[in-house]
C-alpha cells in the first residue's frame, strides 16, 4: 500500500503528483537532435501466446483508430490566457492519472519525416463503420454515428498545429520472473504504460476537438511526431546520452502526445541531470513527500509487494464463508436488462422531464470531458466480446487465478476478486429483449478508484461527478477488456461487462469475490480501502479459477450506527431505517428512482455522488488515518462517534478548493450510474446507464 505522511490537499491540481516545480530549468531551446530517433512499438507477440501484450494490441489499435476526429463547429468559450488553458488541460491529464504532463510549442525538429500508423487500425476502422451494437446505453447511437462519420472523413494532417501536450506514464516495477503470475506480464512494461498514456491522450484530444479546436493524439504505435523529442521539448526530460531521462523516473516511462492549434503556455526545458540540485530535487521534501502525492518511499506501489497481491493489504482482511449480506439465492428473481434505471428513463417510464434528461445520453454529454470519455467507451464496446482462439492453453485453476490477478494489478486495476458467476447474477433478457442463457459460470470482478482528490473537490451538484464516474468506467472498459481478450486468446470464452454493455448484476459478484460489503447507500459496495468511491466492472468467463472468499470488516454494524449518507442525500433516496428483505437480498433499500431522477435532472451540474464523498470511509490514504480504519473495523458499532467519521460533516463545510489553476475539477465535467441490486418493483430497479 502506498504510504503517505502528508496530505497534498493544498496543492494545485495542475502541478501533479511529482514535485516538478523543484527541478532546475533552462531558458534556451533544448537540442532535440541529441535524442536518438524513436521507433514505433510493436504489439505483435505471436511467438509468445501467453504474453498480455497480444491482448493489449487490440485496444491500442482501437485507441489509434480514434486518435483523430471531427472538430466541433461551435467553438466553446475558453480562457484567453494560455497559462490558464494549460493548467486546465494538465489538470485533466492528472485527473486521468498521468504521472507528469508538460506543454510546449510544436518544434519542427520533432516532426517525423515518415509518420507511422498502427497496422491494426484498418480492420477496426471497418468495424467502427459497419458493426451494430446491442446495448440500451443512452446516446450510444450518437457515439457510433460520430465514430462512423470520423472514419469516413477525408484524412487530415497536423499542418497548422502549433502546440502540444505530453502525457507521461511511468513504468511499474519489473515483474520478477519467479513471482506468481509473471508469465503473462514479463517484458510488457513499455506496452502497458504506452497504452495507459494513449488512453489519456485520446480522451484529451477528443475534448479539445469538442471545444472547437483541432487536435490529434500521437501514441507509441501511431504518430506524426517523435515522442522522445517531444518529451524533452515539453520539459519532462533532458537529453542524457541520446535518450530522454527524467530526474524522478529515469528512462522508465512511456508518453503519448496531443498536438493542437489551441494556444498553450510552454514549459521551460529541464536542465541536464548533472545541473539538478540534489537537495532541492531529491532532498528531504522528496523523501517524505511534503505537500505532494509521490515521494521516494511510495513512488512504486509494488516495490515491496507481489503483483498478484495488489497494492492494498487485502491479506489482512477477515475472510468469511458467506457474504455479510444474506442472499436468499433461490428467491433472487432475474430481471430483464430493460429494468436498468437509465434505460427506463430514456423510454419515458419516469416521466417526460427525466426522459428529456436521458435522451441521447444528455446527462453525460452535457459536460464536455465526460462526452469525450464516452466516445472512447463507445468504441470499446466493439471489443468487449469476441471469438476465442480455437486452441486451448491448459491452465490449472490456481494458476489461472494467479495470472489473472497479477496481470490486472500490473495493468492498473485497483482491486480484483474472483468468484463463481451464478445464474441469478445474469439478466433474464438482453438489451434486445431476447432470453439470456447464462454462458459463463466464472466471474472476475474489478474495481477502480474514482479518486480521492476529485471526490474532495466535488459537491454533488457540480460538473465533475459524471466525468469522475466515466474516467473509472473507461479504465475498467480498457483494462477489463484486455483481460477478457487475453483469456479468449488462450482459447476460453470471456466477455467484459462494462457500464455501456453488460449482462450481469455486479454488486452480488463483488460481494461473492470479497471486494466489499453492502453499505447503507444500498446499491454501493463499500471497499475498506477505497470506501464507496469506486466503480466496478466484471469479466465473465468459462476459464476455471480458484475463488476468493467474501470479506467482513464490520461494515454492517458501522452503517447500522451511521446514517450520514441518508442525511446528506439531496434526493432522500437513502433510507435511515433498518435493513429489509428485498428481492432475495437483506439490504438497506434505497429508492433508486429518486436517485436516478435527481442525477439525470439536476440543473446544478451533471450527476451526483454526494453519498460517496461524505461517507467517513472516503479516506485519503494517509498514515494518520490508520487509527480510524483500525477502529472502524474492530469496534464498528461505535465507529460513527469517532472524530475520523465526522470530519466530513456537511457538504458546505467539507468542500475543499483545490483550484489554483486546477479549477478544472469544479468546472464543466459531468457520472453515470452505479450498479444496483435488482428489483422486481417498478419503482426501485437497477441504476446504471
Ligand atoms: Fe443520493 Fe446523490 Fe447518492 Fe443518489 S448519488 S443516493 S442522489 S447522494
Ligand atoms: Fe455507511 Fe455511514 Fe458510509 Fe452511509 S455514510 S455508507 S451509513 S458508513
Amino acid at each position: 500500500m502506498t504510504l503517505r505522511f502528508f496530505t497534498d490537499a493544498g496543492r494545485p491540481v495542475h502541478l501533479g503528483p511529482y514535485p516538478l516545480e523543484r527541478l532546475t530549468r533552462t531558458d534556451g531551446p533544448p537540442d532535440l537532435t541529441a535524442i536518438a530517433p524513436m521507433r514505433a512499438l510493436s504489439f505483435e507477440r505471436s511467438d509468445r501466446p501467453m504474453s498480455i501484450v497480444n491482448a493489449m494490441g487490440e485496444y491500442q489499435a482501437m485507441l489509434d483508430a480514434i486518435r483523430d476526429g471531427l472538430v466541433n463547429k461551435a467553438r466553446a468559450e475558453c480562457p484567453q490566457d494560455p497559462q490558464e488553458r494549460t493548467n486546465h488541460l494538465k489538470a485533466f491529464g492528472y485527473f486521468n492519472d498521468s504521472a507528469m504532463v508538460g506543454a510546449c510549442l510544436l518544434p519542427d525538429a520533432a516532426l517525423l519525416e515518415t509518420p507511422f500508423r498502427n497496422p491494426g487500425i484498418d480492420r477496426l476502422a471497418h468495424d467502427l463503420r459497419t458493426r451494430q451494437t446491442k446495448t440500451l446505453a443512452s446516446g450510444i447511437d450518437m457515439i457510433m454515428a460520430d465514430l462512423k462519420e470520423s472514419m469516413e472523413a477525408p484524412p487530415t494532417s497536423i499542418a497548422g498545429h502549433t502546440h502540444a501536450l505530453v502525457f507521461l506514464d511511468e513504468f511499474p516495477r519489473d515483474p520478477d520472473p519467479d513471482e506468481p503470475g509473471a508469465a503473462w506480464i514479463e517484458d510488457a512494461l513499455a506496452h502497458r504504460s504506452s497504452l495507459r498514456a494513449a488512453e489519456t491522450a485520446i480522451v484529451i484530444a477528443n475534448y479539445i476537438r469538442l471545444l472547437g479546436y483541432n487536435a490529434r493524439a500521437h501514441t507509441a504505435t501511431s504518430s506524426d511526431v517523435d515522442l522522445g523529442r517531444m518529451t524533452v521539448a515539453a520539459g519532462l526530460a533532458s537529453p542524457e546520452a541520446g535518450a530522454p531521462v527524467n530526474p524522478y523516473v529515469g528512462d522508465r516511462f512511456a508518453v503519448a502526445v496531443v498536438t493542437t492549434d489551441f494556444e498553450l503556455a510552454a514549459d521551460r526545458p529541464l536542465a541536464p541531470l548533472a545541473d539538478q540540485s540534489g537537495w532541492r530535487a531529491r532532498g528531504p521534501a522528496w523523501w517524505f513527500g511534503k505537500g505532494f502525492a509521490k515521494n521516494a518511499i511510495n513512488r512504486e506501489p509494488f516495490a515491496r509487494r507481489r503483483y498478484v497481491d495488489g497494492a492494498f493489504p487485502f491479506e489482512k482482511l477477515q475472510r468469511v464463508a458467506k457474504p455479510t449480506t444474506f442472499i436468499d439465492e433461490a428467491r433472487v428473481a432475474r430481471v430483464p436488462k430493460r429494468t436498468d434505471m437509465f434505460a427506463r428513463a430514456q423510454f419515458g417510464d419516469m416521466g417526460k422531464t427525466v426522459q428529456a434528461g436521458a435522451i441521447g445520453g444528455h446527462y453525460a454529454r452535457k459536460a464536455a470531458p465526460s462526452m469525450a470519455q464516452r466516445r472512447v467507451l463507445g468504441a470499446f464496446v466493439l471489443l468487449q466480446d469476441g471469438d476465442s482462439d480455437p486452441e486451448r492453453t491448459r491452465l490449472d485453476p490456481h494458476e489461472a487465478a494467479t495470472l489473472v490477478k497479477a496481470a490486472s494489478y500490473f495493468l492498473g486495476v485497483d482491486a480484483v476478486g474472483i468468484s463463481r458467476c451464478p445464474d441469478w447474477a445474469w439478466y433474464s433478457h438482453d438489451a434486445a429483449g431476447d432470453p439470456l442463457d447464462p454462458p459463463h459460470d466464472q466471474a472476475i470482478s474489478m474495481i477502480i478508484d474514482q479518486g480521492y482528490e476529485t471526490m474532495e473537490g466535488a459537491s454533488g451538484d457540480d460538473w465533475i461527478s459524471v466525468s469522475q464516474s466515466m474516467r473509472a468506467y473507461l479504465r475498467f472498459s480498457l483494462l477489463g477488456g484486455v483481460i477478457a481478450k487475453q483469456i479468449r486468446n488462450l482459447g476460453y470464452k470471456a466477455k467484459a461487462h462494462s457500464v455501456i454493455d453488460g449482462e450481469v448484476l455486479q454488486p452480488p459478484l463483488l460481494l461473492l469475490s470479497g471486494l466489499g460489503e453492502v453499505s447503507r447507500i444500498g446499491e454501493v459496495i463499500l471497499n475498506p480501502y477505497l470506501g464507496p468511491r469506486l466503480k466496478s466492472g466484471v469479466v465473465t468467463t468459462d476459464l476455471p479459477m480458484t475463488h476468493d472468499l467474501p470479506i467482513d470488516f464490520g461494515l454492517q454494524a458501522f452503517c447500522e450506527s451511521c446514517n450520514k449518507c441518508a442525511r446528506e442525500c439531496p434526493s432522500g433516496a437513502i433510507t435511515a431505517g433498518p435493513k429489509l428483505m428485498f428481492n432475495g437480498y437483506e439490504i438497506w433499500k434505497s429508492d433508486s428512482q429518486k436517485c436516478a431522477t435527481y442525477r439525470i435532472t439536476t440543473e446544478g451540474g451533471a450527476m451526483c455522488g454526494r453519498c460517496m464523498k461524505t461517507c467517513p470511509w472516503n479516506l485519503e490514504g494517509l498514515f494518520a488515518e490508520a487509527p480510524f480504519r483500525w477502529a472502524a473495523m474492530n469496534m464498528p458499532k461505535a465507529g460513527p462517534s469517532w472524530p475520523g467519521s465526522t470530519t466530513r460533516s456537511t457538504m458546505a463545510g467539507s468542500i475543499r478548493s483545490r483550484n489554483g489553476g486546477g479549477t478544472w475539477r469544479s468546472k464543466p465535467m459531468a457520472a453515470i450510474g452505479r450498479h444496483g441490486i435488482p428489483s422486481t418493483n417498478a419503482d426501485c430497479r437497477r441504476i446504471s446507464t
